[in-house]
């Protein structure tokens, strides 16, 4: 039997399997409903969720200074991103372009727009539940002057604008978007890119794939991470790399 992991996300405690008496949870204090997710499914993400107990699965949630209203029935919260939702931040410097190619709610787009100092921030995101709550989000963090929400493919969109840094964040075949990201991309620009792979080729696969899209152009390694295990063997890593 899977172990029983758990997450507190706003008001909402979330499952990754049934408990024995959800509504106990129900006791602990702010705590206004206990639900499972079952699984996350498609390129978009989409959860399916059962409440356990409780009633609602729509909250807002607190993290680093940021509030994200989130629909956890309708989007994914990925609590591994915690670290890289914090450290991005730290890294814009003042008056930089971002692309954020797969803004979901707004996971990193929102902390740079709090924490930075960007010129601007294009937010991408394809699937309009989460377009929905990422403009929502904008306005409670009161970051309406700095990012700019698009809604659409962002193979399409990214190619268009160019950007200092591009944030390719997970999304299953992230590797089938660097070309979009290339395009985008200035010389000297940087991109965190997240992919999945196996453990001996963890960080050598990542970077083979930059390096064959960015071709002409040069690639520096700037910062290689283990994001979280992904399964047995396989590890979700990110890598900083500039393009010149
Ligand atoms: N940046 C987030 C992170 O790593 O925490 C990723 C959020 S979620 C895992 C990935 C998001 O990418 C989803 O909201 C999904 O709808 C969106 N997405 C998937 N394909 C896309 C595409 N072609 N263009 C724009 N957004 C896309």
């Amino acid at each position: 039997m899977k172990t029983m992991k758990w997450a507190r996300i706003g008001d909402i405690i979330v499952l990754n399997r049934e408990a024995d008496d959800p509504e106990a949870l129900l006791e602990m204090e702010g705590v206004r409903s206990v639900i499972r997710v079952e699984g996350i499914h498609g390129p978009l993400r989409r959860p399916r969720v059962r409440v356990l107990a409780g009633s609602g699965t729509e909250t807002v949630h607190k993290e680093n200074g940021c509030l994200f209203r989130i629909d956890l029935s309708r989007v994914m919260w990925s609590r591994g991103n915690i670290n890289e939702r914090a450290r991005i931040p730290s890294l814009v410097e003042e008056g930089e372009t971002v692309v954020d190619m797969f803004a979901g709610i707004g996971y990193f787009s929102i902390p740079v727009a709090v924490h930075s100092d960007p010129g601007r921030v294009y937010s991408v995101e394809l699937n309009p539940d989460s377009f929905e709550l990422l403009k929502s989000n904008i306005t409670l963090n009161r970051v309406e002057g700095i990012i700019e929400p698009i809604l659409g493919d962002c193979r399409e969109v990214a190619p268009e604008l160019d950007a200092d840094r591009v944030i390719m964040g997970y999304v299953g075949r992230t590797h089938h978007f660097l070309d979009a990201a290339m395009e985008c991309v200035r010389d000297g620009g940087v991109i965190h890119y997240h992919e999945t792979a196996p453990e001996a080729i963890r960080f050598s696969r990542p970077l083979r794939r930059i390096e064959r899209a960015a071709h002409p152009r040069r690639v520096s390694l700037l910062d290689k991470r283990v994001i979280k295990k992904y399964s047995p063997g396989v590890w979700h890593v990110v890598l900083d790399v500039r393009i010149h």
